[in-house]
């Protein structure tokens, strides 16, 4: 059994990886988000279906550095080797030109997608250096590779996550410890309805004549990824939707 930490697991694709891991029947789950709630829905879904499949959940945000490392401290003792880490919690918000853009914004999506991202990791590592198939995995984005128009502080966002997913293997390198980004174009989830406030209308319109991937067709590449042989990594997967450009 491997145990896998996932962020972010109480919506879109943190909440598919943890449904799809659970169908292979061999990861324990580690599972945070602020919606506790959400997550204790999650657990009992899964567990209804896969009974014997471990789960933890816990309310965490990833912007409180104390609040990561109290946490941490006081995980049961069953629950401190961890074998994959998926750092996948994160957001959009605001899709505005940079001179209309809000502060405020700006923020949450550094304090969320970069530096959330690195408390993580940091308080993580050292309960992976026991492991035998330890692996990160970073959710980048298309927004990681390129930028489109509005995306500014996102797009800066992500391609510091890709960035960080390469210094990370250079680092990690000699704890033998795998990285991997998986970078998404288009994925249907409340990504897009936090992009624009609530406003579903704009958010629907992004779909517009073409098929999102969902949560799911990046939790079943997460899965493969991870089973692949020890030797073997994929450093870096772009998937996109096939209608998006
Ligand atoms: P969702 O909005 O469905 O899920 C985001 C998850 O992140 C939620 O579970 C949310 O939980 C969690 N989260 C947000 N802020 C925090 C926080 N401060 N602390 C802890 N958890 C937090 O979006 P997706 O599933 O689509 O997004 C997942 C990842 O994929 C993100 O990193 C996103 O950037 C990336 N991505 C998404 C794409 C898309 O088109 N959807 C495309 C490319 C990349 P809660 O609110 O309960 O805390």
């Amino acid at each position: 059994m491997r145990t896998v930490l996932i962020t972010g697991a109480s919506s879109g694709i943190g909440e598919a990886c943890a449904e799809v891991l659970a169908s292979e029947l061999k990861y324990r789950l580690l599972l945070c988000a602020r919606r506790l709630e959400r997550l204790k829905e999650l657990k009992k879904k899964i567990q209804s279906a896969y009974p014997t499949c471990e789960i933890f959940c816990f309310e965490l945000d990833v912007r409180e550095n104390n609040e990561i490392e109290k946490t941490w401290k006081n995980l049961p003792a069953e629950w401190r080797e961890i074998d994959i880490l998926i750092n996948n919690a994160g957001l959009s918000q605001g899709l505005e030109p940079i001179q209309n853009g809000d502060i405020g914004d700006w923020d949450r999506m550094i304090d969320t997608n970069v530096k959330g991202l690195l408390y993580i990791t940091k308080h993580t590592i050292p309960l992976m250096e026991r492991s035998e198939a330890a692996h990160i995995i970073n959710l980048g984005s298309i927004a990681g590779k390129e930028v489109y128009p509005n995306g500014n502080v996102y797009c800066a966002t992500k391609h510091a996550v890709d960035a960080l997913t390469k210094a990370m293997r250079i680092d990690l390198l000699e704890k033998g410890i795998k990285v991997t980004s998986i970078d998404p174009g288009m994925v249907e989830t409340e990504f897009s309805e936090i992009r624009f406030k609530g406003d579903k209308k704009r958010a629907e319109n992004v779909y517009r004549g073409l098929k999102p991937l969902s949560g799911k067709d990046i939790a079943e590449i997460i899965a493969f990824v991870l089973s692949r042989p020890a030797h073997v990594n994929i450093n870096d997967l772009l998937v996109m939707p096939t209608a998006q450009a």
